[in-house]
């Protein structure tokens, strides 16, 4: 399950929730029970494991930036 960042614009805390991404922007009420909070826009973490590195097949060669495709 996605976890999502808050912060509560009453107290400025932040804290994050785990919830099902049809709930992402639903009313989260933070620790202290304040329920003024915005979602932060965060790098989500879906599993645990670091989903960041080359792509598979990817290549990497950039031949297009250096306009030797055109
Ligand atoms: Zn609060």
């Amino acid at each position: 399950m996605p976890r999502y960042e808050y912060r509560c614009r009453t107290c400025g805390d932040t804290f994050e929730l785990s919830r099902p991404m049809a709930e992402s922007s639903a009313p989260a009420a933070c620790p202290a029970g304040h329920d003024d909070t915005v979602k932060l826009l965060s790098a989500v973490a879906v599993g645990g494991s670091a989903s960041a590195g080359p792509a598979p097949g990817g290549g990497g060669g950039g031949c297009c930036g250096g306009g030797c495709c055109g």
